[in-house]
Formats: C-alpha cells, structure tokens, sequence
C-alpha cells in the first residue's frame, strides 16, 4: 500500500518509524544522565544531559533522541509480541492467532513462491472481463480505499474514502472522498521539468514494465508508456499539492445526484453500488478538479488502457507478498530509487509492519496487556485532569484575548476529548479469518474487514473518542475536526512518562508535551476549529494582533541563540512550536502543583520536586546530532533545536526559585524578558 502523509486537518506530533542500535536508557529525570558540575543557571540543558549526551557519544551515536530510544524498545516489545504470537499455538480464532498467522504467512517465503501470481488470477480475470464503462465503473468501485484518513494525501487506488464528522456537523458521519491513484509520491513528481524528475519519470515507466514483464503480460513496453500517461493524465486534474494544508479548499459538500451533473463520465450507481455504499446521499469531495478529471477519464480513455492501469496496480498493490521477483522490482523503484535504499529491510521488519497494518489493533491488545495496564492509563488521566484543570486557569487570566473569544475558549477546552493508551473498545476482529500460509489471501481478507468495518460508521454517529493511531506506535495525534487528541501507549513511557515512577518528572516531561499539544487546540493552528471541530474563525482580529504582539519577545529570544558563528536560529520561523513549549511547561508546572494537593513533595536523589519538574523538562528534549544535522534544522524545521526548547525554563519564575538562578547567570532573563503567553 502507498500512502503519502500531509498535514491537512491535524498534527502527526511524534511519528518515528528508524530503528538504531541501543544504549541503555533509564527511568524519568535521571540524575545519572546529568553533569551536576555544570551551574544549571549557566548551562542548564548541559546539567541536565552532559551524562547522557557523553554516554551516546561514547556509543557511536550520531543522531540520537529520546524518540529514537523510545521507538527501538517498542519496535522490539512488537516484534518479539508478534513472533511469540507467531511461535505458539494459540486457540484458532483469538487475536493471538490471526497476528501470529499473519505474520507466519507473510514470512512463508516458500508457500509466497509456490503460489507465484495464481493467487490473483481471479481478480486479473475480472479486470480482463471488462469491456465497457459500466463494468470499468463497477470494478472500480471495488478499488475505493478505506483505510485513508484527513492526514493522507495521494490514496492508492483513484478514490479513497475518510469516514468522519463534516466541517460543519459533528454528529454525523460523512463519506470524505479523496484523491488518488498515483504510482509516484504527488502530483509534481508528474510535472517537475527538472531533469531529476524527468528521469524519475522514466525510471517509473521502466519499473511498470518490468511488473507488467514479471506478470506475463503481452507488449509490456507499450501498455507502460499508455499507462504512464493515463497517470500523467490523472495527475492534471489533481489539485496542487499546496493545496494539501488548506482546510477551507477541501471543505466541498457534494450530494450523490451533484456526481452524475458535476463529474460526468464514471457510471456512479455501478460505482457506489459495487463499492457497497449504494444507498449513500451525502459526500464531502476534498479535491473536486480531481472527481471531475478522473470520471471523465473514465469515458474518453482508452478502456484496454484502464485495464493495463488496473492490472498493474493490482500486482502492485499485492507486491510485498507476491513472488520475490516481484517483491524485488518494486523493492528497486520504491526502496532505492525513491528512497535511496540500498538494502531492502529484513523482511521481518515488513512482516511485522504489514501485521501492525492488517490487524494493528489486535497488537495493540497484546501489546497493552504486557506493557501498559489499567492502572498506567488512570494514571495519565489523573495527569490530563490536572492539565486540563491548569489550563483553564491560564486561559481564564489572559490579558491579550478578548472576554468573549475566552468563553469560546473555555468552551473547547470543556468540549476536548483527550485520549491516552489505548481505545476503551477494541475493534471486534471475530468476523476476520486469518489463515496460515496464505499471505495474499490473508491480506485481501484483512483490507475487506477494514472496509467493512470503516464504511458501516457511514451509518453510525461520529465518534470522537474513536483511535486513529494504534497504542503500539511512539505518537500522538491532534484531529482539529473532531476536538481531539490521541496519545498512544507507545509515546507514555519512560523516559516521558513512567506510571510506577516520579510524579515530578512525569508532569514536567510527558504533562509539559501534553500541554503543548492541547495549546495547539487553541493557537493559531486550532482557531479555525470551534468545540465540535466545525470550521469557524473563533478569534476576533484584534485577539490575533495582541496575540502576535505577545510574541514579538518571543522572537527576539530566540533569535539570541547561535549555536556557529555564522549562523543563529531564525525566531520568527520557530516561533509558534515555542508559543507550544512556554504553554506547555507553564501548564504543566500548574499542573504539578495542583497535584500535590498542598503537599511538599519529597525529596529524591538530593532534588527537590519543583528541581526534577524542571530537570525532567530538559531532559525531554536531550539530542545528539551532527552539525550538519543541527544547520539543516536551523534551516527548514519549525521547531529549534533541543538545547534551546530546554532553555524554554527562562520565562518560568518558579525555575529561577528551584535552581536559584540569579542576576549575573548566563540564562538570567529579567522578569520583563520572560514571555508568558498562553
Ligand atoms: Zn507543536
């Protein structure tokens, strides 16, 4: 399955699919990752993470972060869950069985090899049936993709579907269709007239005439040009790729008898019907240049062309567990040409992935009832009570918003739906049959489930609370339509989060991440969203202009920061993550003390609780990278670099007081300096 990400309704926060080497990791706010010589008011990232930062150096880490740590461990905790699964016999129909049978079966090389391409022979045997545009339309309609989101762009096959609430109605459901059916990664990959992209395209033609070869298919040579050019022809309608992050242009309501008025071309009842949502009424077409294009395509192209087009998107669609030849072809177009891979990965690495794919909620069982309890969860919950609680106070106290854009605030804030760990319900996989070694079968299986599963909430009320990330994965995710966020178990770990561990340093690292993302809800990103995720503008312009006022010190601060001598960090294009990060640790930081209830919290290690908030805090954001690493940051990330996200303490009164930083220490900022927006 090709899927190629943007930012279009929401935040991926954390996404970090690389897996390095190890080195051992310990629990929140360590203070052996620390270098306790160094004066925290001079240096305090270093006090903070000299240790660790010497450990990683010392391991041969060139690029190295918590993340990355978090995503090795968890990575593996899947792997040997999945194998184990794989290796024992569990009872047949439990969900231990259908992981460990997928996972059996896609790493069957053998069973993969002796079935060669006779496993598509059905379905190639239908596309070869068709022979006019009702049947073309119908078979189409089996293609329509489910498993895209309002995060996708470019789905595999020409349509994808995103069932979720509209722009405008949070209680329904809605058909959100999107565009797709593209072999390279966008749009411009089609029309860049750089030599580069010129050669792509080539080295695109050649690789769909070898799948075609590879297939037993006649002329492949010919049917490649036809097939890239019906592409390049599918690409015209599509809408720019800059067009990906405007909400507004994708916000196009579309009734079913507007397809046969507005998008002529495509026989729509044969469509729908074959794509089983016959009865649906209500759409909302994300990219309509591309409806209309694509259905006329439909009728004035060529039908055998279409058919070579289908043909081999289907063995594409299948590679991964089609004979090796096939796997191998696709492995030199996607891997190394677009990706610059060498090597392809051990194929317990996509074995394990397609599982997480097929069945991720099924791992996220396992992986939850070994790695993150009940009581895990209700500890994160407590914590996001209190951050919300804070942050309501915070909200209530602004100077620069207006009185009644703060009660629209206020009302978000009560209508956010914050989730964490792991879904209360799980998808009910009873109805899936996974079968040892039968790897197509098995997938085909599985894609039909999901579609099932997807398109009966067509049907049902929206759902806020419904999971868009598996708990398995180191991540978050903000969905701005509906008002939520997701925190998965993957990313609540030491050493963010450790349920057994330090209230201090939990609030400090996980609860000040946690805030920055739900500040995200109501800055400059989320006020377009109102408290059911319809689209809305909720400030008024003269909140804004206090709002960038604000942050003009903000700026300003960050521009002081120059780690060469010819380069220091741009502070206008970092300046809304860092908005995030003040937000974050000062709601944090009331968090914590609502949470002692009035208590002194103990002392551990010689630090005093409001000491390991804050030493927590730097530690969250500890990263070994090259130089070159650190210049390319500078130069395209919206987010600084580490050292200085830690540094992020100087506008908190209550660090100077914890760390007894005074007038005269290197990172002293004069109460007027200090920048507390939200
Ligand atoms: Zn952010």
């Amino acid at each position: 399955m090709i899927l190629f990400r943007t930012a279009a309704l929401g935040v991926i926060a954390t996404f970090a699919l690389a897996l390095v080497a190890a080195i051992p990791v310990d629990q929140s706010a360590s203070t052996q990752d620390m270098e306790p010589s160094i004066r925290p008011g001079y240096d305090f990232y270093r006090y903070a993470n000299g240790g660790w930062l010497k450990a990683a150096q010392a391991a041969g880490q060139s690029s190295y972060d918590n993340r990355t740590v978090l995503t090795e461990r968890t990575s593996q905790r899947g792997r040997d869950l999945i194998q184990d699964a794989a290796a024992s016999q569990p009872a047949r129909g439990s969900i231990k069985q259908k992981v460990g049978d997928y996972y059996a079966s896609f790493m069957d090389l053998d069973a993969i090899e002796a079935k060669g391409l006779a496993t598509l022979a059905d379905e190639m045997a239908t596309i070869s049936a068709i022979s006019n545009k009702t049947s073309l339309s119908a078979y189409l309609g089996t293609t329509l993709n489910t498993e895209v989101d309002g995060l996708t762009a470019n789905a595999d096959h020409i349509f994808g579907v995103w069932v979720n609430q509209s722009f405008d109605d949070s209680k329904h459901n809605y058909f959100h269709l999107l565009q797709g059916g593209l072999g390279m990664p966008d749009r411009d990959s089609y029309f860049d007239p750089s030599p580069k992209a010129a050669a792509l395209r080539t080295q695109y033609q050649s690789h769909i005439s070898a799948i075609l070869k590879l297939a037993g298919i006649a002329s492949p040579d010919a049917k490649a040009a036809r097939i890239l050019s019906l592409e390049i022809r599918i690409a015209q309608s599509h809408a720019p790729d800059s067009d990906a992050a405007d909400v507004f242009k994708q916000n196009n309501a579309l009734k079913r008898a507007d397809f046969d008025l507005k998008a002529p071309g495509m026989d729509w009842d044969a469509y729908f019907s074959s794509a089983g949502v016959a009865g649906q009424s209500e759409f909302i077409v994300w990219q309509p240049s591309a409806l209309t294009g694509t259905s006329a395509l439909v009728a004035t192209e060529d039908v055998d062309t279409w058919k070579d087009y289908l043909a081999f998107h289907l063995i594409e669609h299948y590679a991964s567990v089609l004979p090796k030849a096939v796997a191998a072809e696709d492995f030199a177009f996607y891997g190394t040409i677009l990706s610059g891979s060498q090597q392809p990965p051990d194929r317990s690495h996509d074995a394990i992935a397609a599982t997480n794919a097929a069945v991720g909620q099924a791992v996220g069982q396992l992986y939850t009832q070994r790695y993150f309890p009940p009581e895990a969860k209700a500890k994160v919950q407590a914590m996001v009570a209190d951050l919300i609680t804070a942050y309501r106070g915070r909200i209530a106290n602004l100077t620069w918003m207006s009185q009644p854009t703060k009660q629209k605030a206020l009302a978000k804030l009560a209508a956010l739906h914050i989730d964490v760990g792991y879904p209360d319900i799980w998808i009910d996989y009873s109805t899936l049959d996974v079968v040892r070694g039968d790897a197509v079968g098995n997938m085909r299986r599985a894609e039909a489930f999901n579609r099932v599963h997807n398109l009966a909430k067509l049907k049902q009320p929206a759902d806020p609370d419904e999971w868009r990330i598996d708990p398995q994965i180191v991540g978050a995710i903000i969905l701005f339509s509906p008002n939520t966020e997701t925190f998965s178990a993957g990313i609540l770990q030491p050493p963010y989060f450790d349920y057994q561990g330090d209230t201090a340093s939990n609030y400090g690292s996980a609860g000040a991440g946690m805030a920055h993302e739900i500040s995200h809800s109501f800055d400059e990103l989320g006020n377009i969203y109102d408290a059911e995720g319809r689209l809305g503008n909720w400030w008024t312009a003269e909140d804004l202009a206090n709002y960038r006022a604000a942050a003009e010190k903000l700026v300003a601060q960050f521009d002081g920061y120059c780690p060469f001598s010819d380069l220091c960090v741009n502070g206008k294009q970092v300046l809304s993550e860092n908005i995030a990060d003040v937000a974050g640790l000062l709601t944090a930081h009331d968090a914590y003390v609502l949470s002692l209830k009035g208590k002194t919290d103990t002392v551990i290690s010689g630090l005093t609780g409001e000491q390991r908030f804050f030493l927590a805090f730097a530690q969250r954001w500890r990263k070994l990278l090259s130089d070159a690493a650190l210049r390319r940051q500078i130069a395209t990330d919206h987010h600084a670099p580490g050292e200085y996200r830690s540094d992020t303490v100087r506008n908190v009164e209550a660090w100077y007081k914890a760390y007894n930083v005074v007038p005269g220490d290197k990172l002293y900022l004069k109460p007027a300096d200090r920048v507390e927006i939200w």
